[in-house]
């Protein structure tokens, strides 16, 4: 029999410099190691609504014709409606994460630049990497502009608010990079809803903008793979001869539709999480101001070991020392109910020694 190192081989050479992205303990292998039922587990590493989606969703799930394949237009009006831009500026894809590699696809080649301010969202330099483009690592300074002048670059990527540490970003400063720049613009606003304003009418003037989006987040439907983009139209054809035709199952799309028609809900929900992140924040002199769902706290002693009592005790929350220079004394954690984030205010309290 052949060795599996023959094979191996064949493996491209430059996936063994890429960092694996990391999405911190699993909930369910947590549980099962602690000897607790899973629903006593207080999960906040993974920045999900803790309140679900909108009850439209359940029902919208009962009339799936499953042995048909998915139609994503009623999905693609809803979105229309959502953000005020007709169809032809909308793509969808199986959660945010298969829209960046798509674009990525569309730009990116061996030999590319892609400009990263870290620490962010992991998938960015790993999606470009498998492209074979080279990601280049500038540190986030808050409130300055980046400058994106580099000799073959073709992409620059945005987040705001940022993960892992919260912050939006200026409309000036946004633009600053699109003027500055002939590099396909990526913006990145999963966490828009917590924040308040989108920049996504900048699509409209931007020939190289495009606006990332997910009902990950604000919607609760992190189970159902949702993302989309906001994107020039021009962009959004190449996407759609580039992308699976049918990534999207009947059912994701089914729920998404519905949770569009619901917008109270998901407005409830964020109003509800922005009232608990800012209660958070106050108690936590340690976390930096969030324009999203969850707190980037500094931590005084390496946050992995924190993490990992915090874990004993029942609380999973995300260690960011995988995220891309954020050091080691760095937690995020995400603002769940009101029960959880007591529960985890107080596992802190007693691990800092204020509290037996
Ligand atoms: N962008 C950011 C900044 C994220 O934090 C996440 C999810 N954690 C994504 C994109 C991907 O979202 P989705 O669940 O839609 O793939």
């Amino acid at each position: 029999m052949r060795d599996q190192a023959d094979f191996a081989k064949k493996v491209l050479a430059f996936l063994s410099h890429l960092d694996e992205d990391d999405a911190g303990p699993d909930p369910h292998q947590a549980a099962k190691q602690l000897g607790i039922p899973r629903q006593d587990l207080i999960v906040l590493s993974r920045n999900e609504n803790p309140y679900g989606p909108s009850p439209l969703v359940g029902a919208a799930l009962q009339d799936g014709q499953f042995h048909r394949y998915p139609d994503s237009r009623p999905f693609l009006e809803a979105l229309a409606g959502y953000t005020g831009f007709s169809p032809e500026w909308l793509v969808a894809g199986a959660g945010m994460d298969e829209i960046i590699s798509t674009i990525c696809r569309i730009f990116l080649g061996p030999g590319d630049r892609a400009l990263i301010p870290v620490p962010t969202y992991n998938f960015y330099a790993l999606a470009a990497g498998l492209c074979g483009a080279r990601p280049e690592y500038r540190t986030r300074i808050v409130g300055s502009a980046m400058d994106p002048r580099l000799p073959g670059l073709k992409m620059v990527f945005l987040c705001s608010p940022n993960n892992p540490t919260g912050e939006a970003l200026s409309e000036d400063s946004v633009r600053s990079v699109l003027e500055k720049t002939d590099a396909i613009v990526f913006l990145d606003e999963a966490y828009i809803e917590f924040a308040g304003k989108s920049l996504a009418g900048l699509v409209r003037e931007y020939q190289n903008l495009v606006v990332g989006r997910t009902l990950s987040k604000a919607f609760g439907l992190a189970g159902m793979r949702l993302g989309y983009a906001i994107a020039p139209p021009w962009i959004a054809e190449q996407y759609r001869r580039v992308a699976p035709m049918f990534s999207i199952s009947s059912p994701s799309l089914a729920a998404g539709t519905a949770a569009l028609d619901d917008l109270d809900w998901m407005k409830e929900c964020v109003r509800r999480i922005v009232s608990e992140r800012e209660r958070m924040r106050a108690k936590l002199p340690c976390a930096l101001p969030s324009q999203a769902n969850f707190l980037f706290l500094q931590t005084r002693g390496k946050s992995k070991a924190l993490a990992e009592q915090l874990l004993c005790r029942g609380i999973i929350v995300r260690d960011c020392s995988s995220f891309h220079a954020c050091g080691e004394r760095c937690l995020r954690v995400t603002v769940g109910r009101q029960e959880e984030n007591d529960r985890f205010l107080e596992a802190l309290e007693i691990l800092d020694g204020k509290k037996d």
